[in-house]
């Protein structure tokens, strides 16, 4: 770690903007975050390589910040000379860091591609390209919505990591006691790198409820009540939001969580309150 970086070992997750406005906005967003010293930037990558472009385009703009910035990289529906490709690129460009995800496939495509899991593109990654890439992989408190349940869930992911994974990065949730229980059965396995948990701003209730179904995260009871009663209420949300989230952080370093990495959905604001709450 250098002198510099954050004390909390933040990081920060965007996502490669469709309009000038948003490439605009997103400059102004890396360099108010870039302030607060990250370890690194991520970038998304669309399902079934769909933002191939513009995720690199991303990448090659957020590093201007002079900050390592990883893309995600997911391997459903591609096929292996596509990958080999995309890594030549990217270590041409400097690149060191990958987030290797399986991805999801996108409906209308036919071909799951030559890779199955993300096990199997942390190994090709391995193999193609020796250790010139730290490579991040993706974990699951709450188990991923497709597998069977925790326990299977938690023997891939362990494969995961032993296929040559350098760290891993959760899915937000919002139970601390979720990451600790994940933490200790991937222990067991014999996983020793860190865990990351991954934390969600609250800002808008809508899109939070729609986005944490697909993806598996509960949003408990009580914090759903609130947010509901609050209706278009934006203020209150945020203010509440911010009180829920800095708790949760609070809770996960207290308890040895090795960093933070905030989805950022493209804005400062939200995840600045919390990080600041956070060292005040
Ligand atoms: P895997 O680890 O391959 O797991 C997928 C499922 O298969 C799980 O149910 C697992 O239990 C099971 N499984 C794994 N390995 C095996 C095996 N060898 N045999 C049998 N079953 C197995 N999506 C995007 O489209 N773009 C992104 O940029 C993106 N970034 C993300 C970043 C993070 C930190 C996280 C947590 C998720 C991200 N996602 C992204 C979502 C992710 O692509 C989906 O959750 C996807 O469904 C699973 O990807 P994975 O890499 O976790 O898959």
């Amino acid at each position: 770690m250098s002198s510099q970086e954050h004390p909390l070992g933040i990081s920060f997750e965007f996502f490669p903007p469709n309009t000038d406005a948003g490439r605009d906005k997103l400059i102004h967003v890396r360099d108010e975050l870039a302030a607060r010293n990250p370890r690194f930037f991520s970038v998304t990558y669309g399902a079934g390589g769909s933002t191939q472009a513009r995720t690199r385009d991303t990448v090659r703009s957020v590093s201007q910040s002079g900050i390592n910035t990883a893309p995600h990289l997911s391997c459903i529906g591609s096929e292996k000379a596509q990958l080999r490709d995309l890594l030549a690129q990217y270590r041409e460009e400097g690149v060191d860091s990958i987030v290797a995800l399986r991805g999801d496939m996108p409906s209308g495509m036919a071909s799951i591609g030559e890779l199955r899991y993300a096990n199997e593109l942390v190994e090709f990654i391995r193999t193609e390209t020796g250790d010139h890439f730290e490579i991040a992989v993706a974990a699951y408190p709450e188990s991923h919505p497709q597998a069977p349940n925790l326990d299977r869930d938690v023997e891939n992911f362990a494969r995961k990591m032993q296929a040559g994974a350098n760290m891993a990065i959760t899915q937000y949730f919002f139970t601390a006691d979720a990451y600790f229980h994940f933490v200790e059965k991937a222990r067991a396995l014999g996983v020793e790198q860190p865990i990351i948990p991954g934390i969600m701003p609250i800002t808008n209730y809508t899109k939070l409820a729609r986005f944490s179904d697909a993806c598996g995260a509960e949003i408990p009871r009580w914090v759903r009540k609130q947010l509901e009663s609050y209706g278009d209420d934006s203020d209150s949300i945020a203010a509440f939001g911010t009180d829920v989230i800095t708790r949760l952080c609070e809770r996960l370093l207290d308890g040895g969580a090795p960093g933070l990495h905030f989805y950022t959905l493209n804005q400062a604001a939200p995840v600045l309150k919390v990080v600041d709450n956070l060292v005040s």
